[in-house]
């Protein structure tokens, strides 16, 4: 059976033989894109039974483009919709800012609690759902990687090898680092408590059943001038909480251990205290919090060498502000689909992957440096600091900053960009 993806990308090229490292977010996706676009594709994946953290993701309306046409089912997995995102004051809850994101109804945002979003990756990629079923061997930890052969080898002297080698494995991917420029990791000046609630606590008190009105259908930031801010997102078919609190670390701070749950409350206590009393309520009624370092790259100058390619976070880790580190990870995914179809001699496959690196730094080297605003701020940015990216860059407001990112097909993008570059080599 063809997936909409098939009919948007017919591929009447060779078929690749694809070795994916990594079986995140995007080394699923583009597992499931390849194979539906008639690639022979292998996963290896260092974990034992890959499970992804437990908290809630936005996808955004161009990462649904990718998801809608690949089969994933949203309502097999629980997603909420998300039609508005709002900026409130932390201690009056006065609405700051409303974004209106349902106007994208091609492919509406949405919801997902991780894990389940990846079991419905998995599904359809173990099960070849409009395509060939994808090979994925858990327990097989990459140890070196051959850019130039294609060929990874595994803790345990097991050796494989692509046609295509695409490096999908995080922040700290062993696939980048074999690069002959590998761009750095830089950490972000703040840190995030994580907990996990469930609606039905919030609905037992008046004072979180109010929180829980502002917050339904809708991403909600909760924001100090300057320096923290509260989210309160409802997944799992409204059944589950993520609570996300954002704040300055002091210098030398790191991450606590989850183990140390003393030490993580006293310091959201000392945070977050000035937060309004209803929300308060709320983070008293996690059972855990674990405490989150942020780390992002430093400009990737190429994102292929040899016959290696890098998706998702192991090409542009981000900020989780804006919500896109995952989503640009589901268009790397569509991106490599289109990149990699109609060829029709394995010597055309460098240059097919310069021009898909040219195509995604071009986009993400803007989402970025723009991924820790609080959407809905920029033009309070815009007026008091004159060198911040924003300031910069041709977007004015909040709206326009959601424009750039939901109103994007990278499907269509990709095919065009491949067209105009393929247009005169055809007629030479
Ligand atoms: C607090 C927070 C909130 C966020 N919220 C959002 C959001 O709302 N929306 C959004 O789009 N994004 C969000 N993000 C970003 C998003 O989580 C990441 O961008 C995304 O999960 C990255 O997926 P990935 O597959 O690229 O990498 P990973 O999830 O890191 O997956 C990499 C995989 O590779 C495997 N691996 C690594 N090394 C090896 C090896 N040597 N051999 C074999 N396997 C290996 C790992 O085990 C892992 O399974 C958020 C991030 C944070 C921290």
């Amino acid at each position: 059976m063809s997936s909409p993806l098939h009919s948007a990308i017919p591929n009447s090229g060779i078929s690749l033989n694809i070795l994916i490292i990594g079986a995140g977010l995007a080394g699923l996706s583009t597992a499931i894109t390849l194979s539906q676009t008639g690639h022979d594709v292998t996963v290896l994946e260092k974990s034992e039974s890959k499970k992804e953290v437990g908290y809630m993701i936005v996808m955004g309306s161009n990462a649904m483009r990718v998801l809608n046409k690949i089969g994933v089912n949203s309502r097999k997995a629980g997603a909420v919709d998300m039609d508005f995102i709002e900026r409130r004051h932390y201690k009056t809850l006065e609405l700051l800012s409303s974004l209106d994101v349902a106007k994208y109804d091609k492919a509406p945002a949405k919801l997902y609690y991780r894990p389940d979003l990846h079991n419905e990756l998995k599904r359809v990629a173990l099960l070849g759902l409009g395509g060939k079923a994808v090979r994925l061997i858990l327990n097989a930890k990459v140890v070196s990687v051959d850019i130039n052969n294609g060929s990874a080898t595994l803790a345990d002297g097991r050796v494989f090898k692509g046609d295509v080698l695409i490096g999908a494995d995080g922040e700290r991917s062993i696939v980048k680092s074999s690069f002959s420029e590998p761009g750095g990791m830089q950490q972000a000046h703040f840190k995030i408590f994580r907990s996990l609630i469930p609606t039905s606590a919030f609905l037992s008190d008046a004072r979180t059943r109010r929180v829980l009105d502002l917050c339904r259908d809708r991403f909600v930031m909760f924001c100090h001038p300057t320096n923290s801010l509260i989210s309160v997102l409802i997944g799992r078919n409204g059944d589950l909480l993520d609570v996300e609190c954002g704040y300055r670390y002091r210098q030398g701070e790191r991450a606590m251990d989850a183990s140390d749950q003393f030490g993580i409350r006293k310091r959201l206590l000392e945070e977050f205290k000035g937060y309004h009393p209803d929300i308060w309520c709320g983070i008293e009624m996690a059972m855990v919090t674990t405490d989150w370092e942020i780390w992002k790259s430093t400009s990737q100058k190429n994102l292929t060498q040899g016959k290696a390619v890098l998706a998702g976070d192991a090409a542009h880790s981000m900020e989780p502000t804006t919500g896109q580190g995952g989503s640009q990870g589901l268009e790397d995914a569509g991106a490599l689909a289109v990149f990699l179809s109609n060829i029709g001699s394995k010597s055309e496959i460098p240059h097919r992957l310069e021009l898909l690196s040219k195509m995604r730094i071009e986009r993400t080297s803007k989402v970025v440096p723009l991924s820790g605003i609080r959407l809905g701020e920029e033009e309070l940015i815009r007026k008091n600091f004159p060198k911040h990216p924003v300031s910069r860059s041709s977007i004015k407001n909040g709206d326009e900053h959601i424009a750039f990112l939901f109103d994007y097909d990278v499907i269509e993008e990709s095919k065009k960009t491949l067209q105009e570059a393929e247009t005169p080599r055809a007629s030479l």
